[in-house]
């Protein structure tokens, strides 16, 4: 699927405060986490230590975010002979990356669930109209059978996240099964989403104060992606 407009209805902007429910899921704010949050705000990070840090945030994001989706009985033989009673995931899961940012996030899904499918979808806001258009989407045909990672480390406006998700539902994958993780996250995004797909969770590490006047959030990381990428800096 490719250059695809977005409805407008399916974006209208929603600011409000954040509902805090069960469907928010906030990483617990440990010592741990805030130092790497500390890395990674830092304006002097080098990219190096940029990208590391990142991923292992995501590790945490993507711990919490699997630990949500069902799972069914299974049991084992153990090497002494006896029987383990365990889990298995009861569905098949599909990682779903936003580029550019997002597919950050893949590597780290493929290293802890090797089997896992990803998909991709490329947003791009139109500069004239503001409006978010879908130009490119990669996703398994039969994704609406899969437990659905949706994976952005910036939920700022919410308009990406938004298209991405009438995007799924168009795929017949329901809200009850998607899982949005994302690193930073602005009470007018998580708003957005909780105002037009309210069973939708969402795991994040961070809700940030607010968005500035150029959509950035504050206190924020800056430009995720070409921090991430390298594009920020001339050769
Ligand atoms: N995208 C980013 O990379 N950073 C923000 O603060 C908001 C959107």
């Amino acid at each position: 699927m490719t250059d695809t407009a977005i409805a407008p209805a399916a974006i209208a902007p929603t600011v409000a405060a954040p509902v805090v429910t069960d469907r928010l899921h906030l990483l617990p704010q440990t010592n741990r986490l805030r130092a790497l949050h500390t890395v990674i705000r830092d304006r002097d990070a080098s990219r190096a230590d940029f990208v590391q840090t990142s991923a292992q945030i995501f590790r945490q994001l993507l711990d919490t975010a699997l630990d949500l989706l069902p799972v069914v009985s299974q049991q084992v033989r153990t090497p002494v002979g006896q029987t383990y009673h365990g889990l298995r995931p009861a569905a098949p899961i599909c990682g779903v990356s936003i580029a550019r940012a997002g597919e950050s996030m893949e590597s780290e899904l493929r290293a802890m669930l090797p089997q896992t499918r990803i998909g991709k979808i490329l947003i791009q806001r139109d500069r004239t109209t503001k409006l978010p258009h879908l130009h490119y989407a990669a996703l398994p045909p039969d994704i609406a059978r899969s437990q659905v990672l949706l994976l952005d480390p910036m939920l700022a406006t919410g308009g990406t996240a938004l298209a991405a998700l009438a995007l799924l539902r168009e795929y017949g994958v329901f809200e009850e099964d998607v899982v949005f993780v994302t690193l930073l996250s602005s009470p007018e995004g998580i708003s957005a989403v909780q105002a037009h797909h309210p069973r939708v969770r969402i795991v994040t590490s961070a809700i940030e104060e607010r968005l500035n006047g150029d959509a950035y959030m504050v206190p924020g990381i800056g430009d995720f992606g070409d921090r991430y990428f390298g594009t920020d800096q001339p050769r």
